[in-house]
């Protein structure tokens, strides 16, 4: 099997600001595994907390690892990978080009080879962290795509007054269109202050709230969760399957990232998991476009929640194969996850 790898730069449409800063684009790493004349396609979207900072690293990381060989099933190179120090992110892009060339080779599409059904629920847009003037502009854009969720990201340098006025705005400018609206704080409250805004965002019709606290502050989640107004949804708090005992009995659910657990492999023990505590599931994303996001979309059958929308918000996007359709997102419908590079 030969494993190669390239960089692409992903520019987004709009900057995305969230709680811990602003991005407007990156490099993304593109792999890809080839095995008699077929290929199977994979990306990472680079971060500190997912073990490979940069491109150069993840590249590094994966190139000093396949030199080994991937001749073995997918779960022991996802083992041996993880044992060999290889970056969440960096396991990611190799993973889920490993699952895409299997598939490629039994000639189904990757949902199918893993007995789920080609159907998801509403995927959220992301509304970043920007003046109400500029939601009211913003929003009407994403409702216009075909948003019948949004994703919108709380938890402001400037204090939960700014929160309650962006979600305010966001309020008026998706009014009379149905769409739901979920809210991600990317642990940018503290205790008290989660406590006010979600009893202030139930009484405005939000329908959960992801990562209130921040990721470190585990142990506050009983206390919030105990008379909590919202459902709670931990993503920062929740990278492995095997960091779900130690939350199950005070959150509603977990929100999983290929490139924070790994990718397909691990992804799938994450909803296992999550299910035998009784949890609600969501799969969301990083910078990532439609290659990754297509890994994702094959998983979509398992989901309650699901925000696979970083494709939406670049231009160009480099890949293909992650149709938006009536607000939700699915994997194309051919072998493999359906994600490609347009110029491979
Ligand atoms: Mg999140």
């Amino acid at each position: 099997m030969k494993f190669e790898s390239r960089s692409l730069y992903l520019k987004k449409r709009f900057p995305l600001r969230i709680s811990r800063g602003e991005i407007a684009g990156g490099e993304n790493l593109f792999v890809s595994v080839t095995e008699g004349g077929l290929t199977g396609w994979g990306e990472m979207a680079p971060g500190a907390s997912e073990g490979a900072a940069t491109v150069a690293e993840g590249a590094a990381q994966l190139q000093a690892f396949c030199e080994g060989g991937l001749s073995w099933a997918i779960h022991d190179i996802w083992d041996a990978a993880r044992k060999a120090g290889v970056g969440a992110c960096a396991l990611a892009a190799l993973d889920m080009a490993l699952w895409d060339l299997r598939a490629k080779q039994a000639g189904m599409p990757l949902y199918r080879l893993l007995g789920l059904a080609r159907r998801g629920v509403v995927s959220s847009l992301t509304v970043g962290i920007n003046p109400p003037e500029v939601v009211r502009e913003r929003v009407p854009l994403l409702l216009a795509r075909g948003a019948r969720a949004l994703k919108i990201k709380l938890g402001s340098t400037d204090g939960i007054e700014a929160d309650k006025a962006m979600f305010a705005a966001v309020v008026e400018a998706a009014a009379g269109s149905g769409a739901a609206l979920r809210v991600d704080a990317n642990g940018g409250w503290s205790l008290e202050e989660a406590r006010e805004m979600m009893g202030w965002l139930a009484a405005r019709g939000a329908e959960y709230v992801e990562q209130p606290l921040v990721h470190g502050a585990e142990d506050q989640l009983p206390a919030l969760f105990k008379d909590r107004a919202l459902p709670v949804f931990v993503d920062e708090s929740c990278r492995f399957s095997s960091d779900i005992p130690s939350f199950a009995s005070c959150v509603d659910g977990v929100n999983l990232k290929l490139m924070k657990c790994g990718g397909i492999t691990e992804a799938l023990r994450i909803v296992a998991t999550a299910r035998a505590f009784g949890l609600k599931t969501m799969i969301g994303c990083m910078g990532e476009s439609s290659v990754s996001i297509a890994a994702g979309a094959s998983l979509s059958a398992l989901f309650d929640y699901i925000d696979l929308d970083s494709h939406l918000n670049l231009d160009p996007d480099p890949a293909a194969g992650a149709p938006f359709d009536d607000g939700i997102t699915l994997p194309a419908d051919r072998p493999g996850h359906g994600g490609t590079l347009r110029h491979a």
